[in-house]
């Protein structure tokens, strides 16, 4: 392609809402092979809601929720956002909240009325030895229909099996199929449940998934997708995906995501759909073709 075709190209770009902020970047979505794609808040909505709340025998439902949403209310984690809102539509009046902490990847920890509150993913309460009885079944359940399963520990005993889920954003799957036809091959990265990232994957047709990635984990994921030397094109929103950006052959920021992301980024995508990605391999084949 020549510089000025390099040119109509980009403007033709951001016309549709698609910002090359480097040129060639234009040139090396050519070779890309693999569009690898942070699931929350990229595929999906990022805005949860929790659907399930499975009690443990002996503990009381409305007691639960309160204890766990009051520890959750210190959390900015979309899935913490989704347990306060459930609490409060039930009227619940949260308590009061000592020695808050958070383990990133994990979950979340606080002392609530003299008992210590976990909750978090199943690797959670086995890194702190929480035995999960007959709930682990009613988690499986959870994960196999697409949802995220927590867990809530109270003093160190099994309490509550949540589930959130996050819708797909309605425009997700036509651009999977998008990408499908032009040959190329999708990947989910995510610090999500396996089997909930699994479903996901069916439902979208999605290639490969590499689950239960942890924060600082998405370079080495992307790895994990190169390794029959494929080009690789990653999308992502979040603060957490800015390495994962740098690394991969082109990075694609979602522009509704944060700053750190789309500074990373070789192209940001100024709708918040995947639809995006579609129109850049798009415009990016027409301009290498130096088709106007
Ligand atoms: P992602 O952005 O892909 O969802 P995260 O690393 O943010 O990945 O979260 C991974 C997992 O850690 C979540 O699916 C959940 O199981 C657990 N987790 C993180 N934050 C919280 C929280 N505030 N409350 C409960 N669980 C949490
Ligand atoms: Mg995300």
């Amino acid at each position: 392609a020549t510089p000025t075709s390099i040119m109509v190209g980009t403007g033709r770009a951001a016309e549709m809402g698609v910002l090359f902020r480097k040129g060639d970047a234009l040139q090396a979505l050519q070779g890309v092979s693999v569009v690898a794609v942070d699931k929350t808040g990229t595929l999906t909505e990022g805005k949860p809601a929790l659907t399930d709340l499975v009690i443990a025998d002996g503990f009381d439902q409305a007691e639960v929720l309160r204890r766990v949403a009051a520890v959750e209310s210190f959390s900015e984690h979309p899935i913490a956002g989704a347990i306060v809102a459930a609490a409060k539509a039930e009227g619940l009046v949260l308590p009061e909240v000592t020695g808050f902490g958070s383990v990133t990847g994990y979950g979340v920890m606080g002392t609530v009325e003299g008992a210590r509150i976990m909750v978090g993913a199943d690797r959670l309460m086995l890194r702190r030895k929480v035995d999960l009885g007959q709930l682990e079944q009613a988690a499986k359940d959870m994960g196999r229909a697409g949802k995220t399963p927590l867990f809530a520990a109270i003093d160190g005993k099994i309490a509550a099996a949540i589930a959130v889920s996050d819708p797909i954003k309605p425009t997700t799957k036509p651009a999977i199929d998008a990408l499908h036809r032009m040959g190329l091959q999708v990947a989910m990265i995510t610090g999500d449940n396996r089997a909930a990232a699994e479903a996901i994957a069916t439902e979208l047709g999605i290639d490969h998934v590499v689950a239960e990635v942890l924060p600082q984990g998405k370079v080495e994921a992307l790895e994990e997708l190169r390794k029959d030397g494929a080009k690789l094109a990653f999308v992502g929103d979040g603060i957490n995906d800015a390495p994962a950006l740098a690394h991969a052959d082109v990075g694609i920021a979602v522009g509704t995501g944060t700053d750190v992301a789309i500074e990373s980024a070789d192209v940001v995508l100024m709708t918040g759909d995947l639809r995006g990605v579609v129109n850049a391999f798009d415009i990016s084949a027409r301009t290498m073709r130096n088709i106007r």
